[in-house]
C-alpha cells in the first residue's frame, strides 16, 4: 500500500495549495472533479457545491455505504474596514485567533483579485505597546495589515477591499523526512487526500466492493451542513472520514488510525464501530478507539437532516486540531487499510 500513501500525500499537498474556507470553495471543487474524473470516474457536483463520486461495487441487500470528507477548511471573513484602513475580521468556521496571529494571509476580494496581509495584534510592535503580553488575543484585539500602501479606510475600498471578502491562511504545508505532514489544514484535506487514494486502488486493482460505494467531499461541514443534502437512494450506512482526535486522555497517535465511539453527538452506530474494529483487525491496521470531547462529524449532519442510516467516523490522527496540525504518513496507511478491509 506505500503507493497509495505517496499517492494520498501528494493529492493531500496539491489540495492544500489550494484555498478553500467554507464558503469559498469552488477551486476545491474544480480540483476535485478533475482528480476524480482523472482516475476514471464519473463525479458530479451538487448544488451547493459537494463532488459526489460513485465508486463502483455490486448492489447488495446491506444497501449502500458513502465515505464522507469535506474540503472546506477554517478561514476568516472581513468584517469591517478600520478608519485606518486595517482589516478587522470574524472566523468562518472555528478558527481560533491564538493560532493565526502572525500569519500571513490572502485576502480574496470579489472584483479586484487578491491582496496579500498578515494577521497581527492591534498595535503589534513589542516595542511600543505596554500590553502586548497581557492582551488575550481575540479577534476584536486583531487585524490584518494588508501588503499594500493603506492608509485609510478609503484607500482599502480603492483597491477593491469590502466588508464580507474571505481572508485565507498561509497552511504553511510540509512533510518531513520522518515522515510527518504539517498543515494547517489537514482536517480534513489529508482525509480528501485519502478518498482519491482509496479510489485509484479499486480502479488499479479492479476489485470491486461488496456493496455500492459512493464519496461525497462535502464543502460546508466546518459550519455544519456539509452531510446534510445529497445521500444516494441505496444507502443505508455513512462513515464520516475525518481528523481523529488526539491529545490528552485519548489513546489515538499521529501514527494511527482513530475509531470514533462517541463524540458530542452522541455514540455512533454500535454495529458500525464494532465492524470498523473488525476491519482494522483483519487489516493488521494499527488503531485506537476514542472517544471525542469537542467533535461533530458530517455525518452527525446527514442523521440530523433525517436520513436513516447507520453512521460511523475514523480517520487518521492529527495533533494540534484547528491550529497548526500534524499527522504522519503511518495514519494514513492505517487509515487506508480500515476502509479497504471495511468495503472489501
Ligand atoms: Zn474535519
Amino acid at each position: 500500500m506505500d503507493h497509495y500513501v505517496d499517492f494520498a500525500l501528494e493529492k493531500t499537498m496539491e489540495l492544500l495549495g489550494i484555498h478553500s474556507p467554507t464558503g469559498y470553495t469552488h477551486e476545491a471543487e474544480e480540483y476535485l472533479l478533475r482528480e476524480f474524473s482523472a482516475l476514471g470516474y464519473e463525479p458530479r457536483r451538487t448544488n451547493k457545491g459537494g463532488i459526489l463520486v460513485d465508486l463502483g461495487g455490486r448492489p447488495s441487500e446491506e444497501g449502500g455505504l458513502l465515505l464522507e470528507a469535506h474540503a472546506d477548511t477554517l478561514g476568516g471573513m472581513v468584517a469591517e474596514i478600520k478608519g485606518n484602513g486595517r482589516l478587522r475580521i470574524v472566523n468562518v468556521g472555528g478558527l481560533n485567533a491564538n493560532n493565526v496571529e502572525a500569519e500571513n494571509c490572502y485576502i480574496v476580494t470579489k472584483f479586484n483579485g487578491i491582496y496579500e496581509g498578515t494577521l497581527q495584534l492591534c498595535n503589534a510592535s513589542l516595542h511600543v505597546n505596554d500590553d502586548y503580553n497581557g492582551t488575550s488575543r481575540k479577534f476584536p484585539v486583531m487585524e490584518v495589515v494588508v501588503d499594500e500602501p493603506i492608509e485609510s479606510a478609503d484607500d482599502a475600498r480603492k483597491l477593491g477591499i469590502e466588508v464580507g471578502d474571505f481572508v485565507c491562511f498561509d497552511p504553511r504545508s510540509k512533510i518531513t523526512a520522518s515522515g510527518y505532514i504539517k498543515s494547517r489544514f489537514l482536517d480534513d484535506k489529508l482525509s480528501v487526500g485519502i478518498l482519491l487514494s482509496l479510489a485509484k486502488f479499486l480502479k488499479d486493482s479492479g476489485c470491486t466492493p461488496m456493496r455500492n460505494i459512493y464519496a461525497h467531499i462535502t464543502v460546508y461541514e466546518e459550519v455544519g451542513h456539509g452531510g446534510s443534502a445529497s445521500v444516494p437512494a441505496d444507502v443505508t450506512e455513512a462513515i464520516s472520514v475525518d481528523m481523529g482526535c488526539v491529545g490528552d486522555g485519548l489513546q489515538c497517535t499521529e501514527r494511527k488510525v482513530s475509531i470514533c465511539a462517541k463524540d458530542s453527538g452522541g455514540p455512533y452506530s454500535y454495529e458500525v464501530v464494532k465492524k470498523l474494529i473488525a476491519a482494522a483487525k483483519k487489516e493488521h491496521a494499527d488503531y485506537a478507539v476514542d472517544i471525542y470531547p469537542h467533535y461533530g462529524s458530517d455525518v452527525e449532519a446527514t442523521l440530523s437532516a433525517g436520513y436513516d442510516l447507520r453512521h460511523g467516523l475514523i480517520g487518521p490522527g492529527v495533533y494540534a486540531s484547528h491550529g497548526y496540525e500534524r499527522s504522519h504518513k503511518d495514519g494514513v496507511l492505517n487509515t487506508l487499510k480500515v476502509l479497504k478491509g471495511y468495503i472489501l
